[in-house]
C-alpha cells in the first residue's frame, strides 16, 4: 500500500452522482483540488451544491463521450461517468455503450499524453450471473451479449479491455476497481436501485416490490467503504488487474426487504408496509458476493460498515429530502 497525502489536482468524472459526489466530497476533504466532470445525464448539480463557493472546486458541464477541448494542469483521473441503474442505462442503451467506450477512450488518452494515472470504475457486473461464487478478480464471468442489460455490462467488460490495451501498448498507469452494489446518501429515490427503490416505497407508504421470489443476492456496501476503496487503490502501487471493492457479506433481496420495511417503521412510527413480488427480470443476477482477498492483501482495505448503521444513515438522509 502506498496511500500519498500529498494535494494533488484531481479529474472526477461522473462527478455529479451519487458515487462521484460522495468522491468528490472525500477528496477535497485531504486538500486536493478537483475538477467534478458531468454531462447531468443520471446525476445533478445539486449533488455538489454545497461545493458551489468552495475555493478547491470546479465543476464543468461535458459529456465524455466527446474529447475535452482545454483542461488544466492534473495529476490523476477517476472515471466515474455512467449510468449505473438498469432503469437509467436502458433509457438509450447506445448512449451507454459510447459512454463506456468511448468516454473511457477519451480519458485514457489524456492519461496517456500526460503520463498520469487514471482509476477506472468497473462493475460486478462483468461477472454477469456469476457461475462461480463468491466472484475472484481471476473470474471470467457469464454476461449476455445481446440482452438488455448487456450495453452496460459489456460496456463495462470493453472498457477494462481498453484499460488493459492502452497499458500494454503505451504504458498508461491503470487502476481498474470492479465496485459491488453500493448504497448510500445521494442515491436519488428515482434512481431505480433496489436500497433506494425500497427505501422510498416505505417512507411513503407504498408496498415494497421485489422483482423475483426474494432468493435472489447481492452484497451491499456503504458509500463510506467504496469511497475508501477507490481513493486506496488509486493511491496504491497495486496495478496488475482490477480489485473487487465490495462488502462480502451476502443478504437476500428478501431479508434487505424486511430490514428496511422494519428500519422505515421504527425510524417514522409509521406502521410497517407490505412486500410485494413481482416477475424477475431478464438476465438479472441470481447471486452476487465479491472475493475481497485481494483487496484486503494489496491494498490492506476491507469495508467496515454494517448493513444495518448504513441502511439507517441511507433512510435519515431520504427523510430529509424534500
Ligand atoms: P450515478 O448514475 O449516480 O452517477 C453517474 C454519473 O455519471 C452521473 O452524474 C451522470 O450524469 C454522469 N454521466 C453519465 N454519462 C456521462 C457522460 N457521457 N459524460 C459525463 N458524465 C456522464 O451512478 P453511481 O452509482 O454514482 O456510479 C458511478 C460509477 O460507478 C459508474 O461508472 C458505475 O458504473 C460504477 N458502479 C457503481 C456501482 C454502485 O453500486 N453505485 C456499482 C458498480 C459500479
Amino acid at each position: 500500500m502506498n496511500v500519498t497525502n500529498k494535494p494533488k489536482t484531481i479529474l472526477v468524472t461522473g462527478g455529479a452522482g451519487f458515487l462521484g459526489s460522495n468522491l468528490i466530497d472525500f477528496l477535497l476533504q485531504k486538500g486536493n483540488h478537483v475538477i467534478g466532470v458531468d454531462s447531468f445525464e443520471t446525476g445533478s448539480p445539486k449533488n455538489v451544491q454545497h461545493l458551489d463557493n468552495h475555493p478547491q472546486f470546479t465543476l464543468v458541464n461535458h459529456n465524455i463521450q466527446y474529447p475535452f477541448q482545454e483542461l488544466e494542469e492534473i495529476d490523476q483521473i477517476y472515471n466515474l461517468a455512467c449510468p449505473a441503474s438498469p432503469t437509467q442505462y436502458q433509457k438509450s442503451p447506445v448512449k451507454t455503450l459510447r459512454t463506456c467506450f468511448l468516454g473511457t477512450e477519451n480519458l485514457l488518452e489524456i492519461a496517456k499524453s500526460r503520463g498520469i494515472r487514471i482509476l477506472h470504475t468497473s462493475t460486478s457486473e462483468v461477472y454477469g450471473d456469476p457461475q462461480v461464487h463468491p466472484q475472484p478478480e481471476t473470474y471470467w464471468g457469464n454476461v449476455n451479449p445481446f440482452g438488455p442489460r448487456a450495453c452496460y455490462d459489456e460496456g463495462k467488460r470493453v472498457a477494462e479491455s481498453l484499460c488493459y490495451a492502452y497499458r500494454e501498448q503505451f504504458g498508461v498507469d491503470i487502476r481498474i476497481a470492479r465496485i459491488f452494489n453500493t448504497y448510500g446518501p445521494r442515491m436519488g429515490a428515482g434512481d431505480g436501485r433496489v436500497v433506494s427503490s425500497f427505501i422510498a416505497a416505505a417512507l411513503a407508504g407504498r408496498d415494497v416490490c421485489i422483482t423475483g421470489d426474494g432468493t435472489a443476492t447481492r452484497s451491499f456496501q456503504f458509500v463510506t467503504d467504496c469511497i475508501e476503496g477507490l481513493y486506496t487503490l488509486m493511491n496504491s502501487d497495486y496495478r496488475e488487474g482490477p480489485v473487487n471493492i465490495g462488502n462480502d457479506v451476502e443478504t437476500s433481496i428478501q431479508a434487505l426487504a424486511e430490514r428496511i420495511v422494519d428500519l422505515v417503521a421504527n425510524s417514522t412510527g409509521k406502521e410497517k408496509v407490505n412486500i410485494t413480488h413481482q416477475p424477475r427480470l431478464v438476465d438479472d443476477p441470481s447471486v452476487r458476493k465479491p472475493q475481497i482477498t485481494l483487496a484486503k492483501a494489496k491494498l490492506g482495505w476491507a469495508p467496515v460498515v454494517p448493513l444495518d448503521f448504513g441502511l439507517q444513515k441511507t433512510i435519515e438522509w431520504h427523510m430529509h429530502q424534500t
